[in-house]
């Protein structure tokens, strides 16, 4: 990743400056927000609003579509199409904030969605190539191979001969969307799914980086690192790397589907891969942090979070050592919609930092929106950690 023309502003950081992550935002604009990120602070409101919102994309239901595009849609999404994106990727970019293109396609079944989800991945490369600010595309597995061969895969299952040529083909499209992003000097992101059927995945993503990540970092995996024992996975493939001369590509989150995860865990009997606790996700995440900094010369290194304290950690790692914070192994993301205090003030103190912004038709993106809103609903009645801070926005502003 990172941005070759980047001038290194030295501003100090302080992530909870609110004038300067919201700057871009008007009064009205600020209010809008404020709005739906209060709406979706209600669970209740949402449980039934994305029950509904489902049934009338299902039954095509008029309005359904409308509804969607008008609220919650142009907060977490660029647009239906890539052309639609290049307003959000300008508007960043006068932040000093980077893009990644992220086609909202998941959970395919059909040979011929797969092969429409790779052509659209090549715009989405192309449209990367021919813009400054958009060095990495990010893909989903699901969108291009099927769930249930990768499920039998990571079970140990044998494939039938049909699924066998099925699964190759699916190898070839992710390899043809590698080939292309390294032709054209674009990054690939591979985004991290359900445990089950995770294997394969990463088998393929370590596949494509002994092929492309030669010369520089093309390909990333993702680690969730909610997930027991996958800092010693990171570790692992990063000897796998040195050995085999080629960088490692690492994306670290901590990983969206943990309630899935726990209740197919206890629906099948076998025991929760999921950390046992809150703090135990965040220290392995943290420990992550250290040790990508620790190696950035040959890991080229994204931390995809939120979260406050991880995100300090790696800029106050940098700083301490003295490191370039425009090199391009060092990097931050967040989701396009959220975390703006993190993002543009990482971006106003001179740190590569990028937004996801998803992009696709409304029936696409709508299990991606489905996560976005229950992940800013509040059990407890509190206030999300977003509107918290939109809320002081407003009082600073006295709007
Ligand atoms: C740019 C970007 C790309 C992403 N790509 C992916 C991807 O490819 N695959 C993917 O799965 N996710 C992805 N995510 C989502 C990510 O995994 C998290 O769900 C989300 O970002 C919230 O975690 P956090 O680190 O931002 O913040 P936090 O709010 O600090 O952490 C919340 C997360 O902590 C973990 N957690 C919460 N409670 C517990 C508990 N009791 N026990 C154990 N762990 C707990 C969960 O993972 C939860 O999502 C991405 C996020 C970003 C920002």
């Amino acid at each position: 990743m990172g941005k070759n023309d980047k001038i290194d502003t030295k501003s100090k950081l302080d992530l909870e400056n609110t004038k300067i992550a919201f700057s871009y935002k008007s009064n009205s604009e600020l209010i809008k927000t404020a709005y739906l990120f209060k709406l979706m602070n209600n669970p209740t409101l949402v449980k039934a609003t994305t029950g509904l919102a489902m049934l009338g994309l299902k039954l095509k239901i008029p309005f359904t579509n409308f509804g969607i595009k008008n609220t919650i849609f142009p907060q977490f999404v660029g647009g239906e199409t890539l052309l639609d994106c290049q307003k959000t990727i300008d508007l960043l970019n006068n932040y000093d904030t980077l893009t990644i293109l992220d086609y909202g396609a998941e959970g395919k079944t059909k040979e011929s969605d797969f092969d429409a989800v790779m052509l659209e991945n090549f715009k989405a490369i192309e449209m990367a190539a021919s813009n400054n600010s958009v060095p990495v595309i990010s893909i989903k597995v699901t969108g291009l191979a099927s769930n249930e061969i990768l499920e039998k895969i990571n079970a140990g299952q044998k494939l039938t001969s049909a699924e066998e040529k099925a699964f190759e083909k699916s190898k070839e499209r992710v390899d043809n969307i590698c080939s292309k992003a390294e032709e054209l000097g674009v990054g690939v992101f591979i985004d991290a799914e359900e445990s089950w059927i995770q294997k394969p995945i990463d088998d393929i993503a370590i596949e494509m980086m002994k092929l492309y990540n030669k010369k520089k970092v093309i390909v990333y995996n993702t680690y969730q690192m909610y997930l027991q024992n996958k800092l010693d996975q990171l570790k692992s493939e990063h000897q796998i790397a040195l050995e085999n001369n080629f960088f490692l590509g690492a994306k670290m989150v901590r990983g969206a589907y943990m309630d899935k995860e726990r209740s197919r865990a206890e629906d099948k009997g076998y025991p929760s891969p999921v950390q046992p606790d809150k703090a135990a996700t965040d220290n392995q995440f943290d420990e992550g942090v250290v040790y990508c900094v620790d190696n950035y010369e040959t890991i080229g290194f994204c931390s995809a979070t939120h979260n406050i304290k991880s995100n300090l950690l790696q800029a106050q790692l940098v700083d301490e050592r003295a490191l370039d914070k425009t090199h391009s192994h060092i990097n931050f993301c967040q989701l396009y919609g959220m975390s703006d205090y993190i993002t543009f003030n990482l971006a106003d103190a001179g740190y590569n930092v990028a937004k996801y912004v998803p992009y696709g038709p409304v029936k696409e993106v709508i299990p991606y929106l489905i996560r976005r809103a229950e992940e800013n609903s509040s059990v407890t009645g509190e206030m999300s950690r977003e509107l918290n801070f939109i809320d002081q926005e407003i009082k600073r502003r006295k709007i």
